[in-house]
């Protein structure tokens, strides 16, 4: 299967969608399953965000503060051992501090900030211009990589993605309340959908794939199908 697929064409595969729904595993899976590269693009705004409040600057505060540490942030990504990929901030392994309520809340905050998202924006199209690539998001189907060859938009109900968050953070070590969870899901959807700068919106070309009653299992099955469909 992989010796047919190495001689397929490379495409570049956008995933956009809610927060906790479950896109950077299945992105992850996909690309491994692809043999492509992985791309977390909400890791890269968290760490925007943590670098913010390293430098004492509210990310929901001025504009020009925040783009002011924009000139002294790298942000890049370190392949593990393992394959798997952990973002970086100036050279220093971040993954474990951006997973964080309070980095993600930062994060979608910060990401209103237009010069944020052109910084970022443009590192993604880089990595991404030679094509083999899942990149998942808010804004790739519609704004990265709008000619991407596939673009998919999940979805779950919020109850259901603030029941995975809430597993999610106890499994880190957490001691998460469910109402926060919850209210926290409602506020990032909310933010995402109605920031005037690149909302989170499904593209016209996008396919949907509702996860809200599906297996982890019967969700892969079903995207590995539509990928081969349209590497065809
Ligand atoms: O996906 P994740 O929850 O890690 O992303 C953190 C925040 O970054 C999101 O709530 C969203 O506001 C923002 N984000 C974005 N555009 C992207 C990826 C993430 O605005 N492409």
């Amino acid at each position: 299967m992989i010796s047919i697929r190495l001689n397929m064409k490379q495409i570049i595969v956008a995933i956009d969608g809610y927060s906790s729904c479950g896109k950077s595993t299945i992105a992850k899976q996909l690309a491994q399953y692809a043999g492509y590269r992985y791309i977390d693009t909400g890791a890269m705004y968290r760490a925007v965000a943590l670098q913010a409040i390293r430098n004492q600057v509210s990310p929901s505060g001025n504009a020009a503060d925040i783009e002011a540490i924009l000139g002294f942030t790298r942000i890049d990504f370190a392949i593990q051992p393992d394959g798997t990929q952990h973002v970086t901030l100036n050279g220093e392994d971040v993954e474990k501090q951006i997973r964080t309520l309070e980095v993600g809340n930062a994060a979608s905050q910060i990401a209103v900030v237009p010069e944020v998202r052109r910084f970022l924006v443009a590192q993604q199209q880089k990595m991404g211009e030679q094509g083999g690539i899942v990149m998942d998001g808010r804004d790739i189907g519609t704004v990265v990589f709008p000619n991407a060859e596939l673009k998919l938009f999940l979805t779950a109900s919020p109850e259901v993605r603030a029941e995975r968050r809430f597993k999610e953070l106890q499994e880190k070590g957490g001691q998460p309340v469910m109402a926060d969870v919850l209210a926290d899901v409602n506020d990032r959807d909310y933010r995402d959908t109605h920031r005037a700068e690149s909302p989170l919106k499904q593209a016209d070309d996008a396919i949907v794939v509702d996860n809200s009653n599906m297996t982890r299992e019967e969700q892969m099955e079903h995207i590995y199908r539509i990928f081969d469909n349209a590497c065809k």
